[in-house]
C-alpha cells in the first residue's frame, strides 16, 4: 500500500474471506483495499477441493444454524458475481454422499439424519444392493449410505478472482505487499493459531 493511502478498511490477505469481504463491504459503501503478500488465492483458496459442507463437521448449534444462511449465500452468489464479472466459478448443486461403514458409524448417521431431517436438510438412504450404481467408490456391504443434496461445489479459485474483480468493480483496491507487526500474541502471550 502507498503511503497516505486512506481506505475505511484495509484487508489483509487476498483469498476467499478477504476478497469475499472485499466484494461485500465496497458494494456496501465503504472504501476497501486488500493487501496480497503473494498473489491472490495463491494459499488455500487457490487450492481447495471446493465442496460447500456446512453440516458437515459440526455439532455446534451456532455453526448449524448458520449452515442455512450459508447456502443461500452461495446460491446468490452464484447468480451475481457470474453477472458482474463474466467469471463463471462452477457452482454446482451436485449429491453428497456420506458412507458408515459399521454399524456404530451407521448408528451415528442415522441420528445425523434425523438431527438434520428436523431442519429441513434433504437427504435420502441408499439401499444396500444399489449402491454400487450410486458410486463405484460404493460397495455393498457398507452399512448405511446417505445422499445430501444441500452440499454443493464450486471452484474456489475462481470465486475468488470473481469476488475481487466483482469488489473492484464498487471501487475496491489490490495491492501486493506483506502486512507486518499487526497481531503477535494474545492477552495471555500466546501466538495466534490457525488450521483446516
Ligand atoms: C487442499 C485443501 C482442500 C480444501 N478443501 C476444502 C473444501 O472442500 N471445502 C471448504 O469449505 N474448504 C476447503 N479447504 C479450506 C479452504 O480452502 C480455506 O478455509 C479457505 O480457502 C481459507 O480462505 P482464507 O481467505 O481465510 O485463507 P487463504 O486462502 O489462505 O488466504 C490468505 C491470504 O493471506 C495472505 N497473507 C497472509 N499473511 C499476510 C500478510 N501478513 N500480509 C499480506 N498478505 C498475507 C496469503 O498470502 C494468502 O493469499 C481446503 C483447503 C485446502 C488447503
Amino acid at each position: 500500500m502507498s503511503r497516505g493511502t486512506i481506505a475505511d478498511v484495509a484487508i489483509v490477505g487476498g483469498g476467499i474471506i478477504g476478497c469475499l469481504n472485499a466484494y461485500e463491504l465496497s458494494k456496501a459503501g465503504h472504501s476497501v483495499t486488500v493487501v496480497e503478500a503473494d498473489a491472490l488465492a495463491s494459499e488455500a483458496s487457490g487450492t481447495s477441493g471446493g465442496w460447500q459442507t456446512p453440516y458437515a463437521y459440526t455439532v455446534d448449534p451456532a455453526m448449524l444454524a448458520l449452515a442455512p444462511r450459508t447456502l443461500q449465500l452461495h446460491r446468490e452468489l452464484a447468480q451475481v458475481l457470474p453477472e458482474e464479472t463474466g467469471i463463471d466459478h462452477g457452482f454446482e448443486e451436485t449429491p453428497y454422499l456420506r458412507c458408515a461403514l459399521t454399524e456404530e458409524r451407521a448408528e451415528e448417521l442415522r441420528k445425523w439424519q434425523s438431527d438434520r431431517a428436523r431442519e429441513g436438510v434433504d437427504t435420502s438412504w441408499i439401499q444396500p444392493q444399489d449402491m454400487p450404481q450410486v458410486s463405484t467408490w460404493v460397495t455393498a456391504d457398507t452399512a448405511a449410505a446417505l445422499l445430501s443434496n444441500v452440499e454443493p461445489t464450486l471452484d474456489s479459485y475462481r470465486l475468488t478472482l470473481s469476488a475481487i474483480q466483482a469488489a473492484e468493480k464498487y471501487g475496491a483496491e489490490y495491492t501486493a505487499g506483506q502486512v507486518v507487526g499487526l497481531l503477535s500474541s494474545d492477552v495471555n502471550g500466546r501466538s495466534p493459531r490457525g488450521g483446516y
